[in-house]
């Protein structure tokens, strides 16, 4: 662990991983050139072993996950066109609507349970061709899905979407920000997960660990036409090899390692339960990947809360992080606890043994 002098535990997201040392090592030591020059080997090397990686032609280096999700969009829906996304999807809810602001295309959202749905479901969305309705180009989905807890579409379902969107003419993006932590608990390599889709999303500095970045990957043309995207979205850096090189040992090293944040975060779901759902309520009654959601039902809590102005979740999460244990407040009484390549089991019994005392402290 590269955590051991951080007092620190922080459960907030996987996206605050620091690089250890081995990471600046590879980055120290990463060729460099200039990008926007297109000679930089590093971000080469990077696009074509993900590109490959996930069965596609070619990928390109991004700063965020938001941009590549932003250059997907614009690579398959015109102004004034339309896509298809799950209605808590990222795209929809934490990106600030740049399908609208920057692409001038509108969204659809399905409905769906934790973040999955079905082909009959998809099929319900499907407009007939009439000249008062915008025309549905481009379906997204989301995988791992982060507000759904970080859920693993099944296989077969995927598949069966996928073919379905494909029958209705639909472009398919994966916004596959978690993809290698599908990859970890399904047993299906990332590539067959990416395989139906033609642009897929997936981004480094999740649970992989990096300190910054995200991919695109799909077709040679597609990734033309996104380079060109990319640039005027103020996306083409320099030097950039630098961050791909620690992209790329991420890649290498941080993958298989995830299943370890899987069985952590199934630890502390069930350790969670013990305390009894009239103080905490699991939101999900399953954890597939590295986040549980945690619902806070103490009525002392809630009173306390309330004298001292606050939410519920606003509170929990105060007194942890008075203790060096921070988690996220994802609604008034909801808290989000993501497990990543610097917390561990140590961590873990912290938060319980708080979480613990807090919850049923005068309870009785
Ligand atoms: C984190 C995330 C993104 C991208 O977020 P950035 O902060 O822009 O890198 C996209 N989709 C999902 C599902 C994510 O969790």
């Amino acid at each position: 662990m590269s955590r051991t002098s951080n007092p620190i535990a922080d459960f907030r997201s996987d996206t605050v991983t620091r690089p250890s040392r081995a990471m600046y090592e590879a980055m120290a030591a990463a060729p460099l050139g200039d990008d926007v020059l297109g000679d930089d080997p590093t971000v080469l090397e990077l696009q074509e072993y993900v590109a490959d990686l996930l069965g596609k032609e070619n990928g390109l280096f991004v700063p965020s996950g938001t941009m590549s999700n932003l250059i997907a969009i614009f690579l398959h829906v015109k102004p004034g066109e339309e896509l298809l996304c799950e209605e808590n999807s990222h795209i929809l809810i934490y990106e600030q609507a740049g399908y609208a602001q920057i692409n001038q295309v509108s969204v659809r959202s399905i409905p769906s349970e934790r973040g999955v749905f079905d082909a009959a479901r998809l099929k319900t969305m499907f407009r007939d061709d009439n000249l008062h309705f915008p025309q549905t180009k481009m379906l997204s989905l989301e995988n791992t899905h982060n507000r759904g807890g970080g859920t693993v579409w099944p296989y077969n379902t995927l598949l069966d979407v996928c073919r379905t969107a494909k029958e209705a003419r639909l472009t398919l993006h994966l916004d596959g920000a978690r993809l290698m932590n599908a990859q970890a608990a399904s047993g299906r390599t990332a590539k067959e997960i990416a395989a139906p889709f033609d642009t897929v999303s997936l981004c480094f500095s999740k649970g992989l660990g990096a300190p910054v970045g995200s991919i695109l990957v799909g077709s040679r043309d597609h990734i033309r036409a996104g380079l060109r995207r990319r640039k005027v979205l103020g996306g083409g850096l320099r030097q950039v090899g630098v961050l791909a090189a620690a992209a790329l040992f991420a890649m290498k090293h941080h993958t298989a390692r995830l299943t370890e944040d899987h069985e952590l975060a199934q630890w502390i779901a069930t350790q969670l339960a013990e305390i009894g759902p009239e103080h905490l309520r699991l939101k999900y009654d399953t954890i597939d990947t590295n986040m549980v959601f945690c619902e806070i039902t103490s009525e002392r809590i809630v009173a306390v809360a309330k004298t001292a102005g606050t939410t519920p979740a606003g509170w929990f999460a105060g007194k942890l992080a008075e203790k060096g244990v921070l988690v996220l407040p994802t609604g008034p009484a909801t808290i989000r606890i993501v497990t990543h390549r610097d917390v561990n089991m140590e961590d873990g019994r912290r938060l319980i043994d708080l979480a613990a005392v807090l919850a049923t402290l005068n309870s009785r």
